[in-house]
């Protein structure tokens, strides 16, 4: 009797001790679902959104892989993160359509989780190459008041991971707060991005060139790179505007700025600096490289008159000036030599006023 009272004993320990193994570990997936949930929450910049969806999400779910699709029909986002030098070719868990019929079979369905085998027509567009397909998958939609933004795509090499009719109240929790956060970060850095952009010509305006000048002259001395600036000043401006009016007058500078736009790289950037004057950074030039991209602006504005809405085609002309990092300036602060370096660029355009215009001049 007292043998038999011990072992019961012992049983109910043993499973007591399971039950609380049980709670503890219960326990810990909440809480790592909580920081998840959190670091989720505090996410204030795409960087941190994609690390937080691209690598602590799979971890803490145990998933192989995590995409997000977002609907992006104006390239408004995508345009965001080229200013922010976001490499999408090294996000290829990013995918961007231009509306929900992008998802094929998918559209239309999705108010809610679809989940299932992985078949390369259901989920295929989801899980891109170079990755590698899941076994299941679940694609869950991300609502905004209504209106679908996009989908996070969860992947496990397990097959019956995701199966359907299986209960996705966790995965639709997660898509809620995802919702949220992915268009608060799109919202916040599309506040960043205007703070950046100059309105009338959609080009960048002075306080981001001025911020880049710094992040780039640093670049350049850690990588021992050239770095070549360039300050355009379109010719008698105000005999432009005085003769066609101030409104022609900014078609000219939309104009003008996509002419120079278009003779650019993806690393050069281009901003406004005031009235109907640019400056252009170009990295990892030499001054005589840059001279010769200040020659091809100089001449497609030159020798193409700009067509106004009016009708009317404009002659316009600009002049340049070059200037160039030199070594000696190494050692100065970096805010100094962005100083100086827009200042020789702009000596060197006084010239090509003084010298008739149309022309580039490059500094001494
Ligand atoms: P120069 O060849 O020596 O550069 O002569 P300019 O007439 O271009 O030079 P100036 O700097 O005297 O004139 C610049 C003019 O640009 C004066 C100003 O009315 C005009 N301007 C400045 N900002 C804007 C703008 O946003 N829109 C328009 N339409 N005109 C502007
Ligand atoms: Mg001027
Ligand atoms: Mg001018």
């Amino acid at each position: 009797m007292s043998h038999d009272l011990a072992r019961e004993n012992r049983q109910l320990r043993d499973q007591l001790k399971q039950l609380i193994a049980n709670a503890q570990k219960n326990q810990q997936i909440l809480q790592r679902h909580q920081r998840l949930d959190l670091q989720l929450i505090s996410a204030d910049s795409f960087q941190a959104l994609f690390d937080t969806l691209f690598s602590t999400f799979p971890e803490t779910a145990g998933l192989d892989i995590v995409t997000l699709g977002l609907i992006d029909g104006q390239y408004d986002i995508r345009r965001i993160l080229v200013q922010l030098e976001v490499n999408l070719s090294e996000l290829p868990q990013l995918i961007f359509l231009q509306d929900e019929s992008e998802y094929g079979d998918l559209s239309g369905q999705l108010h809610k989780p679809m989940l299932g085998a992985y078949s390369e027509e259901r989920f295929g567009m989801m899980f891109p190459e170079p990755l590698a397909p899941p076994a299941s998958a679940a694609i869950v939609p991300l609502r905004r008041h209504t209106r679908l933004i996009g989908t996070l795509n969860l992947g496990s090499n397990d097959p019956e991971r995701f199966m359907p009719n299986m209960s996705t109240d966790f995965i639709e929790h997660m898509a809620s707060i995802a919702a949220i956060c992915v268009e608060n970060v799109i919202n916040n850095e599309r506040l960043k991005h205007i703070g950046l952009t100059d309105p009338l010509t959609g080009v960048n305006n002075r306080r981001y060139l001025e911020r880049r000048l710094l992040e780039e002259i640093g670049r350049s001395r850690r990588q021992q790179t050239p770095l070549s600036c360039m300050y355009m000043d379109i010719d008698h401006f105000k005999q432009i505007n005085d003769r066609i009016g101030h409104q022609a007058g900014d078609e000219v500078l939309r104009g003008v700025a996509g002419r120079i736009k278009a003779e650019l790289r993806l690393s050069d950037s281009l901003g406004r600096f005031g009235g109907e004057e640019f400056v252009v950074l170009l990295t990892d030039t030499e001054r005589e490289d840059a001279v010769n991209v200040a020659e091809r602006i100089r001449q497609s504005i030159a020798e193409q008159p700009l067509v106004l809405a009016s009708g009317e085609a404009l002659n316009v002309t600009i002049s340049v000036g070059v200037a160039g990092l030199l070594p000696a300036m190494a050692d100065e602060a970096v805010e100094t030599t962005s100083q100086h370096l827009v200042a020789r660029a702009d000596h060197a355009l006084y010239e090509a006023k003084a010298l008739g215009r149309n022309r580039v001049v490059v500094e001494s």
